[in-house]
């Protein structure tokens, strides 16, 4: 019955999703999809509240089923109301968009190459299926539409704003599209536990002394001290973290000197650090910074180290990963339900999940039929767009089931 409903919507969600993706905006920024979002969702007769923590949307249906289902069976013995969430992301990048598509971003220089054109529009899919069998949603669902997930996040600033409250919020799902964990089209991977990675990162400043490059006796020289720093940092993951806990030290920039015989001053390093185990959130920042500065000391030099720690590991849920996963099997088939692999990219979901026990799942859109075989934050990402319903009717199912249970 879900399933067709929301195959009947289909154009209707290809529809937002084109009109979100003409108009892309970013990071924080989200005014004019925040709109889109408000009136569609008060169209379907649901309560809305924008500006939550800056651009965010949250939508809340109450469900009629409870009430009928006490009329039957005595008002004394109903349990109490729960109230199940599915979050959406619905910023853009700043990427220019070389799809050649009819309804290409309007808008130089962004576009939505993640697929949060795709998120918007399946949640928006889901509410409207949802508002339509009132009378089957036995509680609340909350409809979460987030900006900021490409950075600097918009989920810690929703949940502040008190997204997951009133009604308290016991239980959250979401999904990304793409071909992020090489999923065919229309199948549904999951995961339980850490799936995504903690995406922290460092500035190091190696203070030398600089001098002329023929005299090195006379300096003490950062690009050196950098290169013994940028190997040893590599020791923290191959010889410290577990071998079998995924963890990365990324140095991406090494930036010193303006001339070949010149030994410049100082020296400037900035690295990326992904782990899916959260114990290691205090180790590596510790270990980062005693081998900066038990290093550059050693040399002669001093290091500061700054690290600032970005989203956290996204970890599913087992028993909500399994919930989910029936749901899905009921709408696409066992079959068509499967395993995937953590991957080191990061994902502010993770926020969301800290806060309740919820499960984040892939739905593959990847159709190389359809020109739909770039990676994410491709300029010629797309999506089969064909898919999306499965997406809106899997969210649908699983806030009716999710408070039908008990
Ligand atoms: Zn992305
Ligand atoms: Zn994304």
């Amino acid at each position: 019955m879900v399933l067709e409903a929301a195959r009947k919507l289909q154009g209707q969600i290809v529809a937002w999703r084109r009109e979100v993706h003409q108009n892309p905006e970013l990071g924080l920024e989200t005014p004019m999809t925040e709109a889109l979002v408000a009136k569609a969702l008060s169209d379907m007769g649901i309560e809305v509240r924008t500006g939550v923590g800056g651009h965010g949307v949250v939508g809340l249906l109450r469900g009629t089923g409870r009430v009928e289902q006490a009329e039957d069976g005595g008002q004394e013995s109903a349990p109490p109301v729960k109230t199940f969430a599915i979050r959406a992301d619905m910023d853009a990048l700043p990427v220019t968009e070389e799809t050649g598509l009819p309804f290409a971003s309007k808008i130089p220089g962004r576009m939505h190459a993640c697929g949060h054109d795709a998120h918007v529009a399946m949640l928006l899919g889901a509410a409207k299926v949802l508002s339509d069998m009132k009378d089957k949603v036995r509680g609340n669902v909350k409809f979460i539409f987030q900006p900021g997930e490409e950075g600097p996040g918009g989920a810690h600033p929703m949940i502040l704003d008190g997204a997951l409250e009133d009604p308290k919020v016991d239980a959250i799902i979401g999904a990304h599209v793409g071909p992020l964990w090489d999923v065919g089209p229309g199948q549904i991977g999951f995961r339980t536990g850490p799936v995504m990675a903690a995406t922290d990162r460092f500035a190091v400043r190696i203070q030398g002394k600089g001098g002329h490059g023929a005299a090195p006796h006379y300096s003490v020289d950062p690009v050196v001290i950098a290169a013994q720093i940028a190997v040893s940092l590599q020791t923290i993951v191959s010889r410290e973290v577990s071998p079998i806990s995924p963890a990365v030290v990324t140095v991406g920039i090494i930036k010193a000197g303006t001339a070949p015989n010149i030994i410049p001053d100082y020296c400037e390093m900035n690295g990326t650090v992904r782990y899916l185990d959260k114990s290691l959130a205090s180790f590596i920042p510790r270990r980062i910074k005693e081998i900066c500065e038990g290093i550059a000391s050693a040399m002669r030099g001093t290091a500061t180290v700054e690290y600032t720690h970005g989203y956290p590991p996204l970890v599913n849920d087992p028993g909500m990963t399994d919930f989910v996963r029936k749901v899905a099997a009921s709408i696409v088939g066992p079959e068509n339900c499967v395993e995937v692999q953590p991957t080191m990219g990061g994902e502010d979901m993770a926020y969301f999940l800290n806060e309740v026990p919820g499960a984040y799942f892939a739905l593959g859109t990847r159709n190389p039929d359809k020109r739909a075989d770039f990676p994410n934050h491709h300029p010629k990402f797309d999506i089969d767009e064909d898919v999306l319903y499965l997406g809106s009717a899997v969210f649908a199912q699983a806030a009716i089931d999710f408070l039908a249970r008990e």
